[in-house]
């Protein structure tokens, strides 16, 4: 459990600070109802086949896994979430003025929904609220195909172009988008703080942010449950629930 000190020195590290970027990964929103991928009880973790079935490649090449993605988007979590205390704590930062940028793993708004301005928000790995056709690129609210499922598809092809259409989400195997990457990167290298919340920080390039930040003078700090791949880099370790540690040191 963290002690007393450490999240008092954060703390006082972020009323001193003037550029917070905040990079979050899935474990901010378990406490949404959302299982994360690689936490103890992460659907990789529980099923490690289903880390091979969201390649791009194979979603591609098999309309079998395609019609298994749809069902599980159909019931993806995401859909009822509501925003929960972790991610109201980096609402406030906003609101004092400290958050620089929120850089997210998530595909899953809560951040927006939250209250934090979508412009601050930097989803690397895109929205599951949108589709995206692999053909010609075309890009539509998520709920359209959505109905679509429930009135009986099962492999909905995009309605411009008849391409194959998918969540607009990075899918292994898929380049990241350049722009939004290179945004993320000067924003990490612009942080006079670092705050890396609920990610397991093994997921390339964006992890990339945090020796980054750290060489450009910023100060780290992890705030996670369970170990990660770059704790020897923090200034400060907060482990345990982001539930309670966020809002712990980011409200004033
Ligand atoms: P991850 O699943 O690899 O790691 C989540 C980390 O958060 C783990 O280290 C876990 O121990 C920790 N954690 C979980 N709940 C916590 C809590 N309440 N308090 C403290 N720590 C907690 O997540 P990742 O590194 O972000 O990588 C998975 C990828 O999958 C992401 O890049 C993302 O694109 C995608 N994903 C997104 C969502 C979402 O949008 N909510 C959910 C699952 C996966």
């Amino acid at each position: 459990m963290t002690a007393s000190s450490s999240v008092e020195r954060v703390r006082q590290w972020i009323d001193a600070a003037e550029r917070v970027v905040a990079l979050t990964g899935a474990g901010i929103s378990t406490d949404s109802g959302i299982p994360d991928f690689r936490g103890p009880q992460g659907v990789w973790t529980r099923n490690p086949a289903a880390e091979k079935l969201s390649t791009i490649q194979n979603y591609l090449a098999d309309a079998e896994v395609r019609k298994a993605a749809w069902r599980s988007r159909l019931d993806n979590p995401a859909w009822t979430a509501q925003p929960n205390r972790g991610h109201r704590a980096l609402v406030e930062l906003e609101r004092r003025g400290k958050l620089h940028a929120l850089v997210t793993q998530n595909i899953d708004e809560l951040h927006q929904r939250a209250g934090n301005s979508p412009e601050r928000v930097i989803e690397v790995h895109g929205t599951i609220r949108r589709t995206m056709c692999w053909r010609c690129g075309e890009r539509r609210p998520m709920e359209e195909t959505l109905a679509r499922l429930r009135a009986g598809e099962e492999d909905p092809a995009c309605l411009a172009c008849g391409g194959i259409l998918k969540s607009d989400t990075i899918s292994f195997g898929q380049q990241l988008v350049p722009e939004v990457i290179d945004r993320a990167m000067r924003a990490a290298a612009e942080a006079d703080l670092l705050l890396a919340i609920g990610s397991t920080l093994q997921v390339y390039p964006v992890a990339g942010a945090v020796p980054l930040a750290k060489q450009a003078g910023a100060k780290v700090v992890i705030v996670n449950a369970e170990p990660t791949a770059m704790d020897e880099l923090a200034d400060e370790l907060l482990t345990g629930a982001i539930g309670e540690l966020l809002p712990a040191v980011c409200v004033g």
